[in-house]
């Protein structure tokens, strides 16, 4: 087998087999196969798709490309929740605490930043000292402590998602289906969670940009998981808007810590508090959404969140005082804000563009190479259904060593859309999907 052959075939719109896909995803990870190839390997199947046959047998390649997890001895409820990404999305950082307060265990396996949209393990190594980078035992060891444990792909556990995701994301090859599909489910196999909730992301600050493209890549979530012998159950939420009113790392990091206090903002609590009410529901815990959102609230409100948080903080070698006091860590390059050319409301703030804005001040990185800046990102003091007046700050932009201020500034510029008429902010859960709802059980 050639793997030039592979690629002509998929681009030609042909379906591979089970032999030809593990051939290409074995040999990636060997270092047989260049990047030069899978990146248009990723090119042809982000063009022709692939079969939701085809989507399994590339799941399994990349499950079988590492090990898996043995959290046999740990107690369960074994629950993960995964976003498909988007911009200001913090929730793991929230959730993950919070449903290990309720009594889930919550073993998390996440990704960097892909495309215009953050990642959970940049955030979280945003902490000084953080570690992301476990050894099994480790993992184990924090999640019978905390209840929940954050890790990246390793060169044990998903290999090949680890160097697919990386090369995805900057070849413009991150928003298909079928890629996203198997990065995600092989991520969430191999750390061995009996039961998932994804938060499926829809709009400009999203890879999939319409309700459409959403639901088909819940449904392909759903039935991957569900065929996999997981629990699973799909959330579509709205990402027009960031979430939140901050996009980038340390930025989000604070803003964690605001919501795990009591004082996030609305539409953060809301989707946080309904997918962690899924996380119970799958778990056993809660009988409904509602007795589960019921329980969230009261986690969050005492504080059991908040102290799950910190203690996760400590175990995996982060400085709890930089969470205890976020605003004591020092920020270094330069804090600009955004005018308002005119009086209004704020009609809508683009994520998409927010998104591309941090990442030029320094959240994301354009090589595979590049670092990212802890404390570069956009803190929006204004958003969606606020009043400003003429020359009242919009935003500040935080800019990062080696950032584009002049481009990101543009670009929030463009962000901004102001009316005479105030907007009612959008609610962001859009609807819900479990594999019931598939006719498969
Ligand atoms: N999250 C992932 O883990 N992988 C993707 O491809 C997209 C979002």
């Amino acid at each position: 087998m050639r793997a030039v052959d592979l690629i002509v075939k998929k681009r030609q719109g042909g379906a591979l087999g089970q032999e030809e896909i593990s051939f290409l995803i074995q040999g990636y990870v060997r270092g047989e196969i260049p990047d030069y190839q899978m990146a248009s390997l990723a090119m042809a199947v982000f063009f022709k798709g692939m079969s939701f046959e085809e989507t399994g047998f590339l799941t399994r390649a990349m499950i079988d490309s590492g090990q898996t997890m043995d959290l046999s001895a740990v107690p369960g409820p074994l629950v993960d929740k995964h976003s498909t990404g988007g911009v200001g999305d913090k929730v793991s950082l929230i959730l993950a605490p919070l449903a290990a307060a309720c009594g889930c265990v919550v073993p998390m396996m996440s990704g960097r930043a892909l495309g215009h949209t953050g990642g959970t393990l940049d955030k979280l190594e945003s902490i000084p000292g953080y570690r992301t980078d476990l050894s099994e035992e480790r993992f184990a060891d924090i999640l019978r402590s905390c209840g929940f444990a954050m890790t990246g792909q390793s060169e044990r556990i998903v290999p090949a998602d680890r160097m697919l995701y990386a090369l995805r994301d900057v070849t413009g090859t991150v928003e298909s289906v079928p890629l996203i599909t198997a990065s995600i489910m092989s991520k969430k196999f191999a750390e061995g969670a009996q039961a998932l909730v994804f938060d499926v992301k829809c709009g400009s600050g999203a890879f999939m940009k319409s309700l459409d493209q959403a639901r088909e890549l819940a449904v392909s979530l759903v039935r991957t998981g569900g065929s996999l012998g997981r629990r699973v159950r799909a959330v579509i939420s709205d990402m027009e808007q960031p979430l939140g009113r901050t996009a980038g790392n340390f930025l989000e990091v604070r803003e964690v810590v605001e919501t795990l206090r009591g004082a996030g903002p609305p539409d953060l609590v809301e989707l946080t508090l309904r997918l962690t009410a899924h996380m119970l529901v799958l778990g056993g815990l809660a009988p409904d959404v509602d007795e589960g959102e019921r329980q969230c609230r009261r986690r969050l409100e005492d504080g059991s969140a908040w102290e799950r948080f910190l203690a996760n903080v400590e175990a995996q070698g982060g400085d709890p005082r930089s969470v205890e006091e976020p605003e004591g860590v020092p920020r270094a390059g330069t804090a600009v804000d955004l005018p308002a050319p005119e009086s209004g409301f704020v009609e809508r703030v683009d994520a998409y563009r927010i998104g591309l804005a941090a990442g030029l001040l320094g959240a994301s990185r354009a090589r595979k190479e590049d670092p990212v800046r802890p404390e570069a990102g956009i803190e929006l003091l204004k958003v969606q259904g606020e009043a400003v007046e003429k020359g009242e700050a919009l935003c500040r932009l935080h800019l990062g060593k080696g950032g584009n201020l002049e481009e990101a500034r543009a670009l929030t510029r463009e962000a901004y859309r102001l009316a005479d008429r105030r907007q009612e902010p959008s609610k962001r859960v859009m609807e819900e999907l479990g594999s019931d709802d598939l006719g498969e059980n």
